[in-house]
C-alpha cells in the first residue's frame, strides 16, 4: 500500500453503488432502481437490461471477465459460480454480453449444498435472485451479484432471503406504532447494525504443522503454556508488526468493497484481534460481515498468516465471539430506541423498550437457538463469553425507570405521583459507560442493544432474523391494542406498565458468570440450554413455528429445514474432531511418547549395567508408561463411541453430547499430560507457546 492512502476515492471504489449507478444509469433508469429499493415495486425487463449494461460496461473495466450470482447458503458461508461475459459471434471471435435476464436470475447447479431436505437431489434446481437492494461489487476479476437462492417450488434456501422479509415485518409493526405517534413522514423502518468480528491470526508455518488446526480450525490438544493472558498484556496492546501490516492491507480491501471498516485492536488473549464495522442497514451488515471473515481469510493467507475464525481455537485463553449491535433507525435516520425529550418520545421509546423486553422474554429459546453452534459450545455459559441463559442488561438508570413503571411509583421525585407514560417527561437517561456489565448476553447500550452470544464464525444473519421477528410480532401486538384504544394515553400507561411487569424477569444486571444467577434465573423460570444439543429442539417449538410463520418468514418447511441443517452441522463438526483427535492420538502422540520413553529406558539399561543412579529415567519411564496406557485406552474409547453414533440427527446430537465429547476430553486430558512428560524434540507439533508466543 502506497504512501499517503486517499481513502475517500478509495471507499467504494470496487462497488457499483448509489453514486455510481446515478452516474452510470440513464435517469430513468436510476429512479425506476431506487423506487425498486425504496417502496419494493417491479424492475421490468427493459429496466434489468439497462442496469446489466451500465454494470457490465463499469465491471470489465474494473477488470472483470466473469460475473457470479454470490449467495449465503443455510450452512452460513457464502457460494459463487463464475460464468464469464463472453458470447460468440459466429466467426471464431467473442464480445462481452450480460443481459437483464443474466442479471435477475441464474441457476447454479445446487445439488451439493445441504437443503435440510427441501430439495430432493433428484430434484437438484436451486435458484438465484439479485437482489437489488445490495449492491453488486468486483472481486478477484468477477462482478458479484448478491442473490436470493430459492428451490424449484419458491423455498428459500438461503439466510438472505429470511433476512429481508424479517426487516419488511419489523418496519411494517414499527410503521403502525409511529402512525400512533403522528408520525406521517417515515416510509420505512431499518433494523441497523454493526456486527464486532473477533478473531485470532497465527503463522502459517506453525500452522501448517497441525492437523488438528487444519481440519477443524481449532486445537484439539495442547498443554496450557506457563503464560496465558493472565497479566492482560494483549487487550488494546501494541499490534505486531506483522499482524499490523496484515490489518492495513485488510482495511483497504474492505474500503474498497464499501465496507465501513473502523476500530481495529488486540482482543483479550494473545494472537486475538477485533475489527468493528460502522453499522449499516442488517441486510448489507450481513453482507459485509461475510464478505469481512471471507476476506480475512485470504489477506491473512498474503501475509503467510492465517486467519481463525473458530469460536476457541486454543484451550484456557479466551475464545471469539461477534457482537451484534441492533437498533430501529427510520429513513430519516432517527435512531428509535433513543430515549427523547418530550413526553411523546419518551412514551414512544418505552413502547419500542417495553416491545423488545418482551420479545426476549418470551423468545429467548429461539434467540439463543440462533447462535447454537459445535464451535459456540465451548464460550456460552464457559465464563469467558455470556452465559447460555438469555437475560437483558438496562443499565442502572434504565432500571429504575422500569422498576418505577413496574411498581407505580414515582422515579425521581417520591412526592409526586407516579410517572405516567406520554404525559410526563422522563429524566434524560444517560448512556451507560459505568458497568458495560461484560457478562451479559442482550445488553442496553444508550441507543442499541448488542447482542453478543454470538460465535465468531457464524453468519450474522439467524440472530437478526430472529431478532427482527421477535420485534416484529411484539410491536405487532402493541399497535392491535392501541389502535383500539379510546384513550390513548390511558391505554399507553397500562400496555407499557403490563407487559414490563409480566417480562421483567428478564431484566438482569448482576454477574451472570456466577451460580447464584443459574439458580435465580432457573427461580424466574428462564430457560438455560446449556449446548447445542439440548437448544436446537426447542427452535421447532409451535410456539417459534407459530412466530415465524405467522409473519411470512419461514414456512414451516423452510424452518425446519434449517433445524435439519444446524444439527446436521453439529454432528458433522463434532465427527471430524472426534476421528482427527484418534488420528493424532494414534499416529504421532502415541507415537512420540513411547519414542521418548524408549530411548529413557535405553539410557536406564546403560547406567544399570555400569552401576549408575538412574532414578529419574526409571520414574519418568514409569509415569509415561502409565499415561501411554491410558492414552491408548482413551483413544480405543473414542474410536469405539464413534461407531454407536445413532442414525437419527436429534439421537446422534445427545450421543455426541453425552458420550463422544466426554470421550474426546478425556483422551485429550491424556495427550496434554504426555505433552508435558515428553522432551519436546520429541513431540510433533507445535505447543501453544510455539503458536501463541511466537
Ligand atoms: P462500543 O465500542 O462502546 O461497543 P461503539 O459505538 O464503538 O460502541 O459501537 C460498537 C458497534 O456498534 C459499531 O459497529 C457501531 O457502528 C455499532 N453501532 C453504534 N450505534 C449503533 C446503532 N444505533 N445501531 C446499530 N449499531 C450501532
Ligand atoms: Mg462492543
Amino acid at each position: 500500500m502506497s504512501e499517503g492512502l486517499d481513502v475517500p476515492a478509495l471507499f467504494g471504489s470496487d462497488v457499483f453503488n448509489e453514486a455510481t449507478m446515478k452516474q452510470q444509469l440513464p435517469a430513468d433508469v436510476y429512479l425506476a432502481w431506487k423506487k425498486c429499493v425504496t417502496t419494493g415495486s417491479q424492475l421490468s425487463l427493459d429496466t434489468a437490461n439497462e442496469i446489466a449494461e451500465a454494470m457490465k460496461q463499469w465491471a470489465i473495466g474494473k477488470g472483470a471477465t466473469h460475473y457470479t450470482h454470490w449467495f449465503q447458503p443455510m450452512t452460513g458461508i457464502t457460494a459463487e459460480k463464475h460464468d464469464s461475459f463472453i458470447t460468440p459471434t459466429g466467426d471464431g471471435r467473442v464480445i462481452m454480453e450480460f443481459s437483464g435476464k443474466e442479471l435477475v436470475k441464474g441457476e447454479p447447479d445446487a445439488s451439493s449444498f445441504p437443503s435440510g431436505g427441501l430439495r430432493a437431489t433428484f430434484e437438484a434446481r436451486g435458484y438465484t435472485a439479485w437482489d437489488p437492494t445490495s449492491c453488486a461489487f468486483v472481486k478477484d476479476g468477477s462482478l458479484y451479484i448478491p442473490t436470493c437462492f430459492f428451490s424449484y417450488t419458491g423455498e428459500s434456501l438461503d439466510k438472505k432471503t429470511p433476512l429481508l422479509r424479517s426487516m419488511d415485518e419489523v418496519s411494517r409493526e414499527a410503521l403502525r406504532i409511529l402512525r400512533l405517534f403522528g408520525d406521517r413522514e417515515t416510509q420505512r423502518v431499518i433494523p441497523c447494525v454493526g456486527a464486532e468480528q473477533e478473531y485470532f491470526i497465527i503463522p502459517r508455518d506453525i500452522y501448517a504443522q497441525r492437523e488438528d488446526l487444519r481440519l477443524t480450525g481449532r486445537t484439539l490438544f495442547g498443554a496450557l503454556p506457563p503464560k496465558g493472558q493472565e497479566l492482560d498484556d494483549h487487550y488494546f496492546g501494541t499490534i505486531r508488526t506483522r499482524v499490523g501490516a496484515f490489518m492495513k492491507d485488510l482495511d483497504e480491501q474492505l474500503w474498497r468493497l464499501g465496507i465501513l471498516s473502523k476500530t481495529k485492536h488486540n482482543e483479550g488473549a494473545p494472537c486475538q484481534h477485533e475489527l468493528a464495522p460502522i453499522y449499516t442497514d442488517a441486510n448489507t451488515a450481513c453482507d459485509g460481515n461475510q464478505l469481512t471473515m471471507e476476506i480475512m481469510k485470504k489477506c491473512a493467507a498474503k501475509h503467510n498468516l492465517v486467519c481463525l475464525l473458530h469460536e476457541k481455537p486454543f484451550a484456557g485463553v479466551n475464545g471469539s465471539g461477534k457482537h451484534n449491535n441492533w437498533s430501529l433507525s427510520t429513513d430519516a435516520g432517527k435512531n428509535l430506541f433513543s430515549p427523547g425529550s418530550t413526553p411523546a418520545q419518551n412514551a414512544q421509546f418505552l413502547v419500542f423498550l417495553s416491545a423488545f423486553i418482551a420479545g426476549v422474554d418470551e423468545y429467548q429459546d429461539f434467540l439463543r437457538c440462533t447462535v447454537a453452534s459445535a464451535g459456540n459450545d465451548h464460550r456460552l455459559g464457559a465464563n469467558e463469553a455470556p452465559p447460555a441463559i438469555v437475560s437483558i442488561y438496562l443499565g442502572e438508570q434504565l432500571d429504575a425507570i422500569v422498576h418505577s413503571i413496574v411498581e407505580g411509583t414515582n422515579y425521581t421525585e417520591p412526592e409526586k405521583s407516579m410517572l405516567r407514560i406520554g404525559v410526563d417527561v422522563l429524566p434524560p437517561i444517560a448512556r451507560d459507560t459505568t458497568d458495560r456489565n461484560r457478562t451479559s448476553p442482550v445488553a442496553f447500550t444508550g441507543n442499541k442493544f448488542e447482542l453478543r452470544m454470538l460465535g465468531s464464525s457464524q453468519s450474522i444473519a439467524g440472530p437478526n432474523i430472529a431478532l427482527n421477528a421477535i420485534m416484529a410480532q411484539e410491536l405487532g401486538k402493541f399497535a392491535d391494542a392501541l389502535e383500539q384504544a379510546e384513550d390513548f394515553d390511558a391505554a399507553l400507561q397500562t400496555l407499557v406498565s403490563t407487559t414490563l411487569r409480566e417480562h421483567q424477569r428478564i431484566i438482569f444486571s448482576g454477574n451472570g458468570y456466577s451460580d447464584a444467577w443459574k439458580q435465580e434465573a432457573a427461580r424466574r423460570g428462564l430457560s438455560n440450554l446449556a449446548s447445542t444439543a439440548q437448544a436446537l429442539p426447542t427452535y421447532i417449538s409451535q410456539k417459534n413455528i407459530d412466530l415465524v410463520t405467522s409473519r411470512g418468514i419461514f414456512t414451516e418447511t423452510e424452518l425446519r429445514a434449517r433445524y435439519a441443517i444446524h444439527l446436521d452441522d453439529y454432528n458433522k463438526k463434532l465427527g471430524i474432531e472426534a476421528r482427527t483427535m484418534v488420528d493424532m492420538a494414534l499416529h504421532q502422540i502415541l507415537p512420540a511418547a513411547l519414542r521418548y520413553s524408549r530411548s529413557l529406558c535405553d539410557g536406564l539399561e546403560k547406567k544399570k549395567a555400569l552401576g549408575i543412579a538412574h532414578k529419574a529415567e526409571r520414574a519418568m519411564a514409569e509415569r509415561l508408561s502409565l499415561h501411554t496406557d491410558a492414552l491408548y485406552d482413551a483413544i480405543e474409547t473414542l474410536r469405539y463411541s464413534l461407531k454407536d453414533v445413532p442414525d437419527n440427527a436429534e439421537e446422534a446430537a445427545r450421543f455426541y453430547r453425552s458420550v463422544v465429547i466426554p470421550a474426546m476430553n478425556d483422551l485429550r486430558r491424556e495427550a496434554d499430560i504426555l505433552e508435558e512428560l515428553t522432551d519436546k524434540t520429541y513431540w510433533p507439533y507445535p505447543t501453544y507457546s510455539d503458536i501463541l508466543f511466537y
